[in-house]
């Protein structure tokens, strides 16, 4: 006997058909003696559609109130979740993540986990239940209602396998594995049957969206077996994430490549060169709880110097309006610009610990399709670089192909 949590994500549960096929899947595990655990998101697009009715009431709307409003997307399909395993004849029971007590912190709308009473869910557990909870929500230590930003139901999945210790996380999605780049981009791109946790975490924090950062990293820490399979396919072992690094000479360099749309650029210029203007500038970004994530800094000439980093395209014009207020007149700055017209394209492999020249051939293949690269970083085993939103998809084709991630 195991315990499994099984995660399904807004297509896997876009109408009742596709709940009652869940519910089926549940039933065949729970017959093999298994103790099931279902974590669930919202139909798919109800999350967008709740999102679009604050904003119609206003613009940029309040964090905590959004929070109420976008949880009840969950609130709705594990109730139906429950139903349709109870028209199996199976015993389950539904929890919302404060009834659980998915305790978080007050960040409204990108909250972290702090702690999981797993008491209730233990003793249904052992009485025979599947225990059906809302993914992407939580509670903060005075009983508001958190949200774990978009895609946060897989965390929710994580986080409830580590804290149950369970035997292995299974995210179940629309596509039946992870891709060596989204297979809705690029057709020719191929499942991959395992990725290293550190490849994983670099293409979620780079864009691919078939898992959500935080998850990865709860896994990671935790140890948790994690696995990404097709809700639409039977058979199938989807994709393991593993801690182990392949012993393989035919491994190839690059494992993935991930894209991001979501980031906007903001460009101080005519900044002085002297100590202290980095901080100047991120330190107030930092205090409105602003997520930065490429910086670049240019030598300074005549004494200035051009200051440039990416945030959330969301957050765009709260850091806007943070440098223009706080820091333009403080620093004395020559002007303050931002640029959500871009895109973020990420090349990943533990390979390149062991190969030189992929920095300078991925430039390469770029070049010659005349793509300009704004911004580049690196780490280890990531090579990104921010182009103009346009050449996005041709960016991705060009590489997946002159990295030969195509299927054979
Ligand atoms: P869910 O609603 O089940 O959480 P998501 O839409 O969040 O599903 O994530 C699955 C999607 O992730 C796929 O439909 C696919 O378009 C996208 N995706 C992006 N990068 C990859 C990748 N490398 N491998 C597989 N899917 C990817
Ligand atoms: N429903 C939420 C979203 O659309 C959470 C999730 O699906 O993981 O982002
Ligand atoms: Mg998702």
């Amino acid at each position: 006997m195991a315990l499994i949590v099984q995660k399904y994500g807004g297509t896997s549960v876009a109408n009742p058909e596709r709940i009652r096929n869940l519910a089926r899947r549940v039933a065949r595990y729970k017959a093999m003696g298994h103790q099931i655990v279902v974590v669930v998101s919202a139909m798919s697009g109800e999350t967008n559609r709740l999102l679009s009715l604050a904003k119609e009431i206003m613009p940029e709307p309040d964090p905590r109130e959004l929070d109420v409003m976008l949880s009840t997307g969950e609130q709705v399909t594990i109730s139906m979740t429950a139903l349709a395993l109870m028209e199996l004849g199976l015993k389950a029971k539904s929890y919302t993540g404060a009834q659980v007590k998915i305790l978080t912190d007050d960040a409204f709308t990108k909250a972290r986990i702090l702690s999981i009473d797993d008491n209730n869910i233990r003793q249904d557990l052992n009485d025979g239940y599947v225990v059906v909870v809302a993914g992407f929500q939580g509670v903060d230590a005075k009983g508001n209602i958190t949200t774990l930003g978009r895609g946060g139901s897989d965390t929710t999945g994580v986080a409830l396998a580590a804290a149950l210790k369970a035997d292995e996380c299974q995210i179940y999605t629309d596509v039946d594995g992870v891709y060596t780049t989204d297979p809705r981009l690029v057709p020719e791109a191929r499942r991959l049957s395992k990725i290293t946790f550190e490849e994983m975490l670099e293409l979620a924090s780079q864009g691919s969206k078939v898992l959500q950062i935080r998850s990865v990293e709860f896994a990671g820490k935790y140890k948790v077996k994690l696995r990404v399979l097709s809700s639409f396919e039977e058979e199938g072992d989807g994709t393991l994430i593993t801690f182990e690094e392949e012993n393989n000479m035919e491994q190839p360099v690059i494992s993935g490549i991930a894209f991001n749309r979501d980031e906007a650029k903001i460009t101080v210029l005519g900044v002085p060169d002297k100590p202290g203007i980095a901080y100047q500038i991120l330190g107030p970004i930092a205090e409105a709880n602003v997520d930065v994530d490429m910086i670049i800094q240019n030598t300074g000439a005549d004494g200035t110097t051009d200051f440039t980093f990416t945030v959330h395209k969301n957050e765009m014009n709260k850091a806007l309006s943070i440098l223009r207020d706080k820091v333009q007149g403080h620093i004395g700055a020559r002007e303050i610009s931002g640029d959500d017209k871009i895109a973020k394209v990420s090349i990943v492999g533990v390979g390149m610990r062991s190969h030189v020249g992929i920095a300078s051939k991925m430039f390469r293949i770029l070049a010659e399709e005349g793509i300009n690269i704004q911004m580049i970083s690196t780490s280890e085993i990531k090579i990104a670089v921010v182009i103009d939103e346009k050449y996005l998809e041709l960016a991705v084709r060009v590489l997946h192909k002159a990295f030969e991630l195509e299927q054979a």
